[in-house]
Formats: structure tokens, sequence, C-alpha cells
């Protein structure tokens, strides 16, 4: 292992990436990275950036399809503690990339802020959901955040801040691939009345979304809020249709889940067939939310 020659602590080689991802569908990356602090992570980098090895970046695997043949990259995770750190001062709140979506809700919850009780039920890491800006119908983390620190290719540190940092629909304009820490902004307000907002909001998540299934979330974008992806395939009858246990959720007809052993080519099959059959009936080209991680087969 040449390439991270002295980081063998941190590096494993053709680790299969199913356990890590929500679908538990993906075969082996080449190398899996799990760095223990930044200066391991930058090494990472520079590295793969010396070596021309492509790299890339794992939260908790809640949007990723992985292919069964596995990746020839270096997936990187920063599931190390010093990775997951908070730290609250009044109202602010800043956040390592690793902690995961739920216990940054509820440490905030149990501070008194509010903001973040609107992502409950959103599983995946806070680095992951500000890639994704990961929201649902009360709101996205990008309102939350007043700056990201991010490190880019050469391994330099910076903060991107507002007005110049923005978010849209499940969009970031962060152009550097690794998200290493957030700066939350939230409200003061009573843990309970928050609480209780963030209850409300899972039971409506769990009563229209499936929640205890491996899937992962929405696989298509919604074109617009007038035209949601789940209500054209609904209406196309796929719910309950499957491409080996690849299935279109009952409850959801965005979500398509793990029944058993889906392979990735069943979820690339039906996910197609979906496609083609909105594109015919409505006209409408829908864009991939999930995330897909193939090698170029060119
Ligand atoms: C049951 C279920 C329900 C869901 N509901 C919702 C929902 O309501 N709303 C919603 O928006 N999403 C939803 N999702 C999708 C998913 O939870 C989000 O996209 C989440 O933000 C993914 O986070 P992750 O840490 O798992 O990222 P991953 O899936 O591991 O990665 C997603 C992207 O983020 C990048 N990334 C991860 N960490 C970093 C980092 N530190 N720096 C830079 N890039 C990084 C990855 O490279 C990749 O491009 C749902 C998923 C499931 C399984």
């Amino acid at each position: 292992m040449n390439l991270f020659a002295g980081l063998e602590e941190i590096v494993t080689e053709n680790e299969p990436l199913a356990p890590y991802t929500w679908l538990k569908i993906g075969g082996p990356a080449r190398y899996f990275v799990r760095p223990t602090c930044d200066d391991q992570l930058r090494e990472v980098i520079k590295r793969c950036q010396e070596n021309n090895y492509p790299w890339r970046i794992m939260g908790q695997g809640a949007n990723l399809l992985i292919d069964d043949e596995g990746i020839n990259c270096a997936v990187i995770k920063l599931d190390n503690d010093h990775f997951g750190h908070i730290d609250i001062d009044k109202q602010v709140v800043t956040v390592g990339a690793g902690m995961s979506l739920y216990n940054t809700i509820q440490s905030t919850i149990k501070a008194g802020l509010s903001g973040m009780e609107v992502l409950v039920g959103i599983p995946g890491t806070i680095g992951g959901a500000i890639k994704m800006n990961a929201g649902g119908r009360f709101g996205d983390i990008g309102t939350q955040t007043s700056r990201v620190e991010v490190i880019d290719v050469s391994g330099t540190t910076t903060w991107r801040e507002r007005p110049e940092l923005t978010f849209e629909y499940r969009h970031t304009n962060i152009s550097e691939q690794i998200i290493t820490r957030v700066e939350l902004d939230l409200v003061e307000d009573d843990p309970q009345r928050v609480l209780n907002r963030m209850r409300e909001t899972w039971i409506l998540k769990k009563s229209t979304q499936p929640m205890s299934v491996n899937s992962a979330g929405c696989i298509f974008k919604n074109p617009s809020s007038e035209q949601p992806a789940g209500l054209m395939i609904d209406r196309l009858g796929f719910k309950g249709k499957s491409v080996g246990d690849a299935v279109v959720s009952e409850q959801h007809a965005n979500f398509i889940i793990n029944n058993n052993k889906a392979t990735f080519q069943d979820f690339m099959r039906l996910i197609g067939q979906i496609k083609v059959a909105v594109y015919d009936r409505y006209g409408v080209e829908l864009e991939m939310e999930v995330e897909v991680w193939q090698d170029d087969e060119s």
C-alpha cells in the first residue's frame, strides 16, 4: 500500500461499503480511510492529489447508491471523535462534520435552541447534510448555517461565509470537497416547546415516509413543489413495482426500498424504468437526489 505508506493504522484495503450505507448495497472501496485528525486528513488528500488517485468522502451513506462491483478509489470517512465535537456558545453552535444530525438535534434542544428540530428523522452527518442541504417541509440546514469550514484539494482550510455561501433546494455552492466544521446560528427557545415541535415533525415524517426499512430517502429531486416526483411516480402506478428485491415503496413512491438482497443493478433498472415512464407521460426529466457511486466505465 505505497499510496498510504505510514498511514496503515487508518487505512483498510478492499473494504465492503454496503454496511456503511443505509441501502446496504455497495461493493468494496479500494481504500477506506478514517483519519483521526485534520493533519491526517490533509495528508490523505495530499497523497491522493500527488498520485492523481481519485477519492470521495462519505458521511453515513444515507444518500448513496454504490455499485456492487466496488469503486476504485479512496473513500474517506470522518467518523473519528475528532470530527464529532459540538460546542455551544449562546445561540452559536459549532459542530464537527462527522457528528450525526440526530445527536446535533438532541444537543441543541437540550441547550434550549430551536432550528435543528425541523430536520428530525433525516439520517446522516452534519457534513452530508450541508453538502445536500438536507431538509424537508419545515426547513433545511442551510437556513440555520452561518459558515462552513472546508479543506480544499491543496489542503488549505478556510471558512466559507455568508453572503457568498449560498444554499438552494438540495444544493450548496460549496465547491471544496471536504467540509470539516459547521457553524449554526440558532434561536433561543423553551426546550419543551422545541421538543414538542420535533415530535410533531417526526410523527408526520413517519406517517408519510418509510423510515424503518433500507432506503436512501427520496431517489429523485422534486422538479417543483407543484410537481413532486413522488406524485408523478405514484400516478404512473409504480407503488409496489419491483426489479429483483428493489421495490417502490407503497408508502411514498419516491422511495425505493431494498427488500432484502437488492443489487445495484436492480436499483438502476427500476430507476431507469421510472425515468422513462415519467418522461413519456409528463415530459419531465427526473434528476437524481441520491448520489450514484460507480467507476467510470469509459
Ligand atoms: C430514511 C431516509 C429518509 C431521508 N429523508 C430525507 C429528508 O427528509 N430530507 C433530505 O434532505 N434527505 C433525506 N434523506 C437523505 C439523507 O439522509 C441526506 O441526504 C443526508 O444529508 C445524507 O447525509 P450522509 O452523512 O449520510 O451523507 P452521505 O450519503 O454519506 O453523502 C452524501 C453526499 O455528501 C457528501 N459528504 C458527506 N460528508 C461530507 C463532508 N464531510 N464533506 C463534504 N462532503 C461530504 C458525500 O460525498 C456525498 O456527496 C433521507 C435518507 C433516508 C435513508
